[in-house]
């Protein structure tokens, strides 16, 4: 089996637009698109290239059908599959990811709703979808559809790769359904204040889409696949090199550090077609997590979010940095 397959990870940029505190402190926009894949700084200096990159004129929708819809379709023929949200806090993740519920819908009720729709329409085959939803905090893994269960340990086996032992997965029927376990999983995420003094998530939320499909007629060999859906941790906690408050703060600053940084280094090696250098997977919960949806045929889209303004400017370039490496 191929094992690296650059073609399998898109990465696209977007830019939110500048907020009220930016505006409010006299903020320049700093960060402008050049046509529809590059990106350079106003001064012409720094310029980059991705496979897209969208500017704050651009809603969620446009993105996910762009970036999302190829990532769903691959998962529902039986091929797994992460979409990824990477950036600073503040930089829009959680815009992208979940949006607001009705009015501005993120890639999560979005794939949802997409997946619904394809099982109602499918009629040669039939579908069974669970959904799974979990923080990696501390490097723990944390249940967020049953607040109990903390701590989660990963299992391995030939037969059914690999699984979080004792994780809740609720058989789903429809949207509405999906939707309930997410409200319920957005009450317990681990939300605190960062040292930048902003509400931030300092944890890895990974909303997990299994999905069993077959034949209706003939065949009857069942295909699984696992669609992951990450709003990851700032990224500035990866680079933070200040001291930090406590030491509570501290250990978790460093448990960031190692899935994002394992993470950058697995998928700059998977993009990396000439170097044969072993991929990290086992470094990390989040990277050995979603192993079997990096490797192989497996589809990747990494959404990098930055802020367009000149205040954060030494984030979104080391944003713009790790988005050019994973290409
Ligand atoms: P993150 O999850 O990366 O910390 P958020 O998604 O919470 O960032 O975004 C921070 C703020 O900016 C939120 O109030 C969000 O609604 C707003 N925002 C982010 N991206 C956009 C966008 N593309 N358009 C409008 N508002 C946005
Ligand atoms: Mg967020």
């Amino acid at each position: 089996m191929e094992q690296k397959t650059i073609e399998n990870i898109t990465v696209s940029v977007r830019i939110r637009p500048l907020n009220p505190r930016e505006l409010a402190s006299g903020g320049e926009k700093i960060w402008e698109n050049s046509g529809s894949a590059v990106i350079k700084d106003k001064t012409g200096v720094r310029s980059f290239i991705y496979d897209q990159v969208y500017t704050e004129t651009t809603d969620t929708q446009e993105i996910f059908i762009n970036q999302g819809v190829e990532v769903i379709e691959k998962c529902m023929s039986g091929y797994n599959g992460c979409i990824f949200c990477y950036g600073q806090t503040g930089s829009g993740k959680t815009h992208t990811m979940h949006g607001v519920r009705k009015t501005n819908p993120g890639v999560v009720p979005l794939s949802i709703d997409y997946i619904f729709n394809t099982v109602q329409q499918s009629s040669n085959k039939e579908f069974l979808i669970r959904c799974s939803y979990i923080e990696i905090y501390n490097e723990s893994i944390n249940d967020l559809l049953n607040q109990s269960l903390l701590n989660l340990q990963i299992a391995e086996d030939k037969r059914n790769g690999i699984k979080i032992i004792g994780v809740t997965e609720e058989v789903c029927t429809s949207s509405a359904q999906v939707n309930s376990l997410l409200a319920i999983g957005e009450k317990h995420k681990n939300i605190a204040s960062t040292n930048f003094n902003q509400r931030s998530s300092r944890s890895h939320s990974i909303f997990r889409v299994i999905v069993e499909s077959k034949n209706t007629f003939g065949c009857t060999e069942v295909a699984v696949a696992t669609l992951n859906l990450i709003d990851l941790a700032g990224s500035e906690s990866a680079n933070v090199h200040g001291p930090t408050a406590n030491s509570a703060r501290s250990k978790e600053m460093k448990c960031i550090n190692r899935s994002l940084l394992t993470l950058g280094t697995v998928i700059m090696r998977l993009s990396d077609k000439k170097n044969n250098a072993p991929i990290p997977y086992r470094d990390s919960k989040l990277t050995r997590l979603l192993q079997p949806a990096l490797e192989g045929n497996s589809k990747v889209s990494i959404i990098c979010n930055i802020s367009p303004c000149n205040d954060a400017f030494d984030e979104t370039l080391s944003t713009l940095k790790f988005a050019q490496r994973a290409k």
